[in-house]
């Protein structure tokens, strides 16, 4: 079954936003086995967007559609749509009614220009919109399906999972599902990860296998495609267990897996608490690391010390290393170490110390970081360079501070067993 999927909004082609609900809807119609084949961004102009309609009804069999069911003259929609299938509309009071409790719960006055919104094309079916008042349209007209989902994503999101999805999985029951499964590897580079798995991934069909690098961590897709879902899991168990074969030790979760919370899980393991002390990453890594629930069982605070006063007066660097070495060096990354650990008293003290760019500070280069783990016995400390944006570059560092308090971790603990 061929879908296309049609955003509308100037605002996408300008790049104001973010395309995120065409990456909801792809990923959720290629899970459930729909082919998406075409993603289509047009904006608010009749003769365009009646095009790109007449050109998807050409080639899908499925066309969603997102945005433009709004109350203005501009969210025109709805309206290109029933051109496109020479329908007409009607008042539809359920949805008028709908729409008056919806503001007398916010308790404003409904805007007269929110009538629009009421108005159903013949022959379609409404898709309840439970957090906005545009509702979703499921339209058929010669053998195609058009879905009209609101633009906004809490909307659109709501509309899709209580209304759209078990519907579509409904009127296309036989159609097959496609399932993946993310593998997260982390301790090796994407070149290294496809030499291991080169004979596997020359051999793959079904499922397939796709290798990719993001943020100091390698993915793998796997993805079957089946009649049924318990089918494509089985596929799924079966490739899963080749893939492991040849890297196993670098697996450190599946799906929705993060470095964060494989470093609260080897923290909760070993009984171990963790603090921060974060100045080029400005919070960050405690930030990822709190994304976790239950982070409050280790982590026991961080600081953000951005100035040379703050890593003085807070965790102790000393004035003569910060005049001598820089903020930017081996010496204060690990004074910073030490400091946040004894100030807090926990386990792990980990530091990030770094130019995150974009102009050169110190005389030292963008890019130039150095991470430092103190441990009760021992501080380790990593120089890095990263080349990217200064948002880009945070998280990475960030990323790379959490990958390394997990790395000394584990090693200390296989030392202790040693
Ligand atoms: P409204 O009733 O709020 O006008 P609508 O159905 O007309 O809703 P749009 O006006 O197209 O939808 O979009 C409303 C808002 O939703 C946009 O300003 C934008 O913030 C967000 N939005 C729209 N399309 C997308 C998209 N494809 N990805 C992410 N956000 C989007």
């Amino acid at each position: 079954m061929r879908a296309e999927i049609i955003t509308t909004g100037t605002e996408l082609l300008l790049g104001e936003i973010l395309n995120t609900n065409v990456q909801y809807l792809s990923r959720r119609l290629n899970s459930m086995g729909f082919d998406v084949l075409y993603h289509t961004t047009v904006g608010d102009n009749p003769e365009r967007m009646q095009a790109v309609l007449e050109k998807a009804m050409e080639r899908a069999d499925i066309i969603i559609t997102s945005g433009g069911l709004g109350p203005t003259r501009g969210d025109i929609t709805k309206e290109m749509v029933m051109r496109v299938c020479h329908t007409e509309s009607y008042l539809d009071l359920d949805t008028w009614g709908r729409i008056d409790a919806y503001f007398t719960k916010k308790g404003v006055d409904r805007p007269a220009n929110n009538d629009k919104q009421a108005y159903v094309p013949l022959g379609a079916e409404i898709l309840q919109n439970d957090v906005g008042t545009a509702p979703g349209l499921w339209l058929e007209y010669q053998g195609k399906l058009f879905i009209l989902l609101p633009g906004p994503p809490s909307e659109l999101v709501d509309v899709c999972e209580k209304q759209l999805w078990p519907r579509l999985l409904r009127r296309f029951a036989d159609h097959g599902v496609i399932l993946s499964r993310t593998l997260h590897l982390r301790g090796l580079g994407e070149s290294l990860a496809a030499e291991k798995l080169d004979a596997l991934i020359v051999a793959q069909s079904n499922p397939t296998i796709a290798l990719y690098a993001r943020y100091g961590e390698i993915l793998l897709r796997l993805t079957a495609k089946a009649a049924d879902e318990a089918q494509a899991k089985a596929m799924l168990d079966v490739c899963e267990q080749q893939v492991r074969q040849y890297v196993d030790e670098y697996i450190y979760g599946v799906d929705d897996a993060t470095l964060a919370a494989c470093l609260g899980q080897e923290l909760l393991k070993q009984g171990k608490t963790i603090a921060f002390a974060e100045s080029c990453s400005g919070g960050l890594a405690s930030s990822l690391v709190t994304d976790v629930p239950g982070s409050s069982e280790y982590l026991l605070g961080s600081v953000v010390t951005y100035t040379n006063m703050a890593k003085n007066k807070l965790i102790n660097v000393q004035q003569d290393t910060l005049n001598r070495y820089g903020a930017v060096s081996r010496e204060s990354a690990c004074e910073m170490a030490v400091g946040v650990r004894r100030l807090l008293g926990s386990d792990l003290g980990v530091s990030i110390t770094g130019n995150a760019g974009p102009g050169a500070s110190e005389g030292k280069p963008v890019g130039l970081v150095y991470i430092a783990v103190a441990t009760e016995d021992v501080v380790y400390c990593q120089e890095h360079r990263f080349a990217s944006t200064r948002t880009e570059n945070k998280l990475r560092i960030a990323l790379a501070a959490i990958s390394m308090a997990i790395d000394k971790l584990k090693e200390e603990k296989k030392n202790k067993e040693a």
